[in-house]
């Protein structure tokens, strides 16, 4: 075991692989090795390597211009000889830096916990069974059975190779997938063109086959790929970057004003040391430095929140995506539907039968089994053989594995009194052509003994057999002519109903057949009969449209399934709204009309339509691509390999946790955990929740950088000396925005969030009517700030505390525009504080850090301020009411609401 580090894999015979690992070519290995194996080489995972070190994101914390401005200042300061300022700002920087860097980490750490929460997993071959497990199990010598829609779990030496295409993008660049094979390739070959291996992280979008496990972890190829290159950390969203560069932006126009201070006040004679600190104070309060990061942060909380509920963001930016959801296209099967079926009907001899019983209890049976009827036994057998699914009595009910159609077909046939263990037994399987959604039927082949011909069970959707079949078996087990369109008529009438039908055939194949293949398939089936299931809408679902049409979101059904059993259980859900409702049957639109259609009149014909039937997974983004040309931002859901391009096409690309293959998770923004569409809702519901915190927090923030820059700019431009200084600027903005403005992000979701349309994705950030409320409250700030400066300034004469006065009216402001700014049109009052305790508490520490501020000393002696009267606080405290009151007045009025009173009606 010691040399399979050495081996030139792709250059020895699967055998010879087989050999060097110890492995058993049909039974993979025993328990005893795998522990002993898993002991040896460890864990089958890549170890994070952090893009940064603790240290590189520490000091990334000061490679922000604002840090460097103010590094500068600290520098001058103490050249001007004034070192407790100087020692003040540069304690700002550091605490700055410290609670930057505590934010971030704290952003992504929330992320790489998700991140790491989602496992891939693999079917492997031990001591004889097939088992789904963990990837992170796997050892060297393990045979893992790939299928598509996998993600290779490992570096593989294909042993045993069926049609397997490979997508090697993630590991080569190539996109297109790579046809593999077993044969025995030179030493020199490329790893590109290694036929015979199976790489970890490349995904399976075609066919099947097996390999045995080279090399686990980090020693895999990719495992040491990414031990070279560094792990990106994505924190960013287009929110985060459209606010940065608006940041940016603003940086040099406050940069330009300042030196713009600066000039003027030295040409009017003023001291340069002064008007140097006037434009320092300019930019340190014009510059909203703690946006991003704030921003950042409620992004990350938007995260765990929406985890909680089911919902696992893969992709940062589809928190905020998905407030501004217009569109949701929904998987049927499963998702709005309960995907727990019961087969109901069958049509079998020319008989229909109905079963008794539901769900997967094997208690019931097929009614009218007077007299043997050999079709009726043969649709039952292909249901039985022609399938993966298990059902296992657990502890917490039955537990079913695999697909729930074919588990049904399970039931259906214990009914009957078939036993799987007996029927398998006596007809082994050699063969399968797995189902995929895009051909519509399973296929598996079964030996009948050594000089028999082998027979093909197969089923499907009804419209491919009936294509294929030539002939129909008879009760007695004769074969005849089958009448197709009754057959058709009778799948219809199933369907409309709203049962998911089935058809099952059989052929048989030449003596000797010990593999099938699609073509072997395509013709002369014999017909067996039909089975109808339900699969009931879930109840929860059906409220979840309802909420959806009131929150301005459209729904939309796609479905594999036949357009009539679509348009019965979209009527059910109340799909269309009143234009399909339970009386009435959905227009339906299916892939076959889609593949007919122009994309112009696919466009309009996609808009109208709420249930698509029959469509084939690639049929999927042209639906996207249509709906997204008309500016709706689509989520799409996809659990299939041939679903990936859909989802990374969609605004929102949601796979399937329980359901989904490894492919469509990969190439999704989001997760569900549960595959079930509520939480699509909750998800919606969070999102917008998110991005209305992420509002009041930068609608509170702004009005302080408008009132700081305006203070300043009017002192200087009038001559007159600085209300507040540039620490006393750093001390406010330091302190209100960690006590009070980040208790905004845990302000509960406003009730009625999922009354109102979804945002538009072309609005912007700031509309007209928020721009005015920050204009007004910045005024506010200038004006008391100012007037209240001066006025305490000749009552007193001492400048120390007018300016703890201008100081403490921030604050106070600040303070009663936070309980404003919890609700764009709620009174503060109605919302009551039970759902956010945090925002007392903050203003209490808050005002317990102003007090400090005020009467310690030491504090007098860094900020430059001094104790005022209990009057002074009564005068900073008043602003602050008459500011929390013209503000109430300003939501009750809407005074200029713009395009906003649309988005947030009352
Ligand atoms: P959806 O998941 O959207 O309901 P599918 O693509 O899974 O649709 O199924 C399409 C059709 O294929 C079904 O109507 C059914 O007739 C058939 N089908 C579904 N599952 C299986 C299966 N496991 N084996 C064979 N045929 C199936
Ligand atoms: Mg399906």
């Amino acid at each position: 075991m010691d040399s399979i580090t050495d081996k030139i894999w792709h250059h020895l015979d699967a055998n010879a692989a087989l050999q060097t690992l110890s492995t058993d070519s049909e039974k993979g290995l025993d328990t005893f090795e795998v522990q002993h194996r898993a002991k040896e080489f460890g864990p089958n995972a890549i170890t994070r390597r952090r893009g940064k070190t603790r240290l590189e994101r520490l000091m990334l914390q000061f490679h922000q211009p604002l840090i460097y401005i103010l590094i500068a200042a600290g520098v001058i300061t103490a050249a001007l000889g004034e070192p407790v300022d100087s020692l003040v700002i540069i304690g700002v920087v550091l605490v700055n830096a410290v609670v930057g860097y505590m934010q971030e980490a704290k952003a992504a750490g929330a992320l790489e916990a998700l991140a790491q929460s989602m496992v891939t997993e693999a079917t492997v071959l031990r001591a004889g069974t097939a088992r789904r497990i963990s990837a992170v199990e796997l050892v060297p010598g393990d045979l893992v059975v790939l299928r598509s829609g996998d993600k290779t779990p490992a570096d593989l030496r294909l042993v045993s190779v069926k049609n397997l295409q490979v997508d090697e993008s993630a590991l080569t660049g190539e996109s297109l997938p790579v046809e593999k094979g077993e044969k025995t390739l030179p030493p020199e070959t490329l790893l590109a063109d290694r036929r015979n291996m199976a790489y970890a992280s490349t995904l399976v979008t075609y066919g099947q086959a097996v390999g045995v496990v080279i090399s686990t972890g980090d020693r895999t190829e990719i495992g040491r790929i990414s031990s070279m290159v560094s792990q990106a950390d994505e924190l960013a969203t287009p929110l985060t970057r459209k606010i940065e560069s608006f940041s940016r932006t603003l940086l040099w126009a406050i940069l330009g004003l300042a030196a713009l201070t600066f000039l003027t006040g030295v040409l009017r004679g003023e001291s340069a040391a002064e008007m140097f600190m006037a434009a320092v104070a300019l930019a340190v309060g014009a510059i909203p430095e703690g946006l991003p990061a704030a921003v950042t942060v409620i992004l990350a909380m938007g995260v765990s929140r929406m985890a909680a509920r089911g919902a696992i963001i893969r992709k940062l930016p589809a928190v905020e995506t998905l407030g501004g959801a217009t569109v949701i296209c929904s998987d049927k099967t499963g998702t709005l539907t309960q995907n727990q079926m019961t087969v109901t009907e069958i049509l079998a001899g020319g008989r229909i039968r109905s079963l008794t019983g539901s769900g997967y209890d094997p208690a019931g049976r097929v009614k009218d089994m007077d007299a043997p009827d050999e079709a009726l036994r043969e649709t039952l057998l292909a249901g039985l053989l022609c399938n993966d699914a298990r059902i296992e009595a657990g502890e917490a009910g039955t537990l079913v594995m695999g697909d729930p159609t074919e588990a049904a077909l399970l039931v259906a046939a214990a009914k009957a009194g078939l036993d799987r263990e007996e029927m398998s037994g006596r007809l082994p399987r050699l063969d399968t052509l797995p189902f995929e959604s895009r051909h519509q039927y399973m296929a598996t082949l079964h030996s009948r003994g050594p000089e028999a011909p082998p027979v093909v069970y197969f089923k499907g959707s009804a419209e491919v057999v009936l294509e294929r079949a030539t002939r129909l078996m008879n009760p007695e087990g004769t074969l005849s002519p089958p009448d197709i369109g009754r057959i058709r008529a009778e799948a219809e009438r199933m369907a409309s109903r709203g049962l998911r039908v089935l058809a099952m055939a059989r052929k048989e194949l030449p003596a000797g057949t010990r593999a099938v293949d699609h073509a072997d398939v395509a013709s002369d089936l014999v017909f067996l009969g039909l089975q109808g299931m339900i699969d009931p809408p879930r109840p929860e679902a059906v409220a979840a449209v309802q909420t959806f049409h009131r929150a301005g979101v459209r729904v939309k059904m796609i479905t594999g399934d036949h357009a009539l059993t679509a348009a019965a259980i979209g009527s059910q859900l109340g799909l269309g709204g009143s234009s399909c409702s339970a009386s009435e049957t959905c227009r339906v639109l299916t892939g076959m009309d889609m593949a007919e259609m122009a994309d112009a009149e696919l466009v309009a014909r996609a808009t109208e339509t709420a249930v698509f039937a029959r469509v084939a997974p690639d049929q999927k983004l042209r639906l996207v691509m249509a709906l997204q040309s008309l500016g709706n931002v689509v989520a799409m859901t996809g659990d299939g390999v041939n679903d990936a391009p859909a989802l990374k096409q969609a605004d929102i690309g949601v796979a399937m946790g329980l359901g989904g293959t490894e492919a469509a998770k990969e190439a999704s923004d989001m997760v569900l955990t549960d595959d079930n569409f509520t939480t699509i809702e909750a998800a919606v519901e969070e999102g917008r929740g998110v991005y209305d915190n992420l509002l009041k927090f930068i609608v509170w923030t702004l009005p302080t950088n408008v009132g700081e820059g305006l203070i300043i700019l009017v002192a200087v431009l009038m001559g007159t000396a600085l209300p507040i200084l540039p620490v006393q600027i750093l001390w406010i903005n330091m302190t209100t925005a960690g006590c009070l403005g980040l208790t905004l992000a845990f302000e509960p979701r406003e009730p009625g969030l999922m009354d109102r349309p979804p945002r538009r994705v072309d609005h912007p950030i700031l509309d007209r009517e928020l721009i005015i409320r920050i204009i007004l409250v910045g005024t506010i700030l200038l004006l008391a700030a100012f007037g209240l400066y001066e006025w305490e300034l000749l009552a007193t004469g001492d400048e120390a505390q007018a300016r703890t006065l201008a100081v403490n009216v921030f604050v106070m402001v600040e303070a009663f525009y936070l309980f404003n700014s919890r609700s764009f049109t709620r009174s503060p009052l109605a919302l009551g504080f039970a759902g956010n305790p945090w925002l007392l508490g903050g203003v209490a520490l808050m005002m317990a850090l102003q007090a400090m501020f005020t009467y310690v000393p030491a504090m007098n002696a860094m900020f430059h301020s001094a104790p005022v009267t209990l009057t002074s606080w009564v005068k900073a405290a008043a602003v602050g009411l008459v500011a929390f009151l013209v503000m109430e007045f300003k939501k009750k009025m809407r005074i200029g609401a713009g395009p906003a009173a649309k988005d947030h009606p009352a």
